[in-house]
């Protein structure tokens, strides 16, 4: 393969495969470059089987001859067809790899999120489309590492938790003091039904946040919230709320700053996290206004990706190492519009059934 570009994963795929044209590096020559059917294609097929060996997503086989006019395969062992889809998020979507990748593109690399409506007129699908699209991308970019912050070598670790909640229009006159009252409130156990509380912990050697949403703060939650993310004999930083009071002293080296009289004391603050939950306001706040606490796991998961890749001194991704990143995720994942919309009964395939509402496409 003719590529000595984007080497991400020890996955020999880049973008500039296609020597006749030059590597996108932004969103406008991105858009120019997947608008071609053909090269968006290749493209897809060279991450999916990097090796060149086009196996069966059903029975593994590689006998299967390749039907050029419908951009599919025929299985000989199956006697079936199958497409470069199957057994990915783009499974049973009838849009062209073409519109997805330029909403990959956008997504990964726009810094507050991207609505469905901008997408909606950037590449021409209607806006329930481009918010299904979005949501499967979402999915894409979730993050499925299991391994814990901090430990031997790792850490310390910033643990925090922030609350999301609609109306945050009427917070423009000292947003700050008044979140920090409704913050107050909320942890002395008036909790507002209306706020969602949202857990995240930073590891600064990794430079990576890992976000979740939990159903209160409670000491018990949080403590266990803490304990799910962070190996034992780590460092732990939190604020003096009372939920992290003797915070597994026995597991964790525990280290609290007063936010009542400091905010930061030497190595001991949470500036990190708040920084990210700073981020993920202002993506909430400005690009999505409104979100059901049902998806926000989903927006974290999109938010956690731009910032677990985002450019730095030792790593420096640009946008189009993002993108190669993100695509190399859709495979084994699907979300279906059912499990999105939480109408699990069978309403797609019967009009009657459910709200009448039909999937996108
Ligand atoms: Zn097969």
């Amino acid at each position: 393969m003719a590529c000595d570009g984007i080497n991400i994963l020890d996955k020999h795929v880049c973008l500039r495969y296609d020597l006749s044209v030059k590597e996108p590096k932004t969103l406008q020559e991105a858009l120019g470059y997947f608008a071609d059917k053909e090269r968006a294609f290749q493209f897809a097929v060279e991450l999916r089987w990097p090796d060149g060996k086009v196996t069966c997503p059903r029975c593994g086989s590689e006998k299967n001859s390749f039907i050029k006019n419908y951009h599919r395969w025929f299985c000989y062992p199956c006697n079936r067809q199958f497409t470069l889809k199957v057994g990915t998020i783009f499974e049973d979507s009838a849009l062209g790899m073409d519109k997805w990748m330029a909403a990959f593109w956008m997504i990964c690399n726009a810094k507050n999120g991207i609505s469905s409506w901008e997408l909606h007129r950037s590449i021409g699908v209607t806006q329930k489309t481009a918010w299904f699209m979005l949501h499967r991308i979402r999915e894409a970019l979730k993050d499925n590492s299991s391994f814990k912050f901090g430990g031997s070598d790792g850490g310390p670790v910033e643990s925090d938790e922030t609350f999301v909640g609609p109306n945050p229009q009427k917070m423009h006159k000292n947003r700050r003091v008044k979140a920090q009252a409704e913050r107050g409130k909320m942890r002395r156990g008036f909790v507002h039904t209306d706020k969602t509380v949202v857990f995240g912990v930073l590891d600064r050697n990794l430079r990576q946040v890992r976000a979740q949403v939990i159903p209160d703060v409670k000491r018990e939650t949080l403590q266990n919230a803490v304990l799910n993310q962070v190996a034992r004999g780590s460092r732990v930083y939190t604020d003096n709320f009372v939920g992290y009071d003797r915070l597994k002293c026995d597991q964790l080296i525990h280290e609290v700053v007063n936010h009542a009289r400091e905010y930061v004391r030497g190595q001991v603050h949470t500036q990190g996290i708040d920084n990210f939950w700073s981020l993920l306001k202002r993506t909430l706040r400005g690009t999505y206004v409104a979100v059901e606490p049902f998806h926000l796991d989903r927006y974290l998961d999109e938010q956690m990706f731009r910032y677990n890749n985002r450019a730095t001194r030792d790593n420096p991704l640009n946008d189009a190492d993002r993108f190669v990143l993100a695509m190399s995720q859709v495979l084994g994942k699907r979300l279906t519009y059912a499990q999105l919309t939480g109408k699990e009964v069978d309403a797609l395939h019967h009009e009657t059934a459910g709200t009448g509402e039909a999937e996108p496409f």
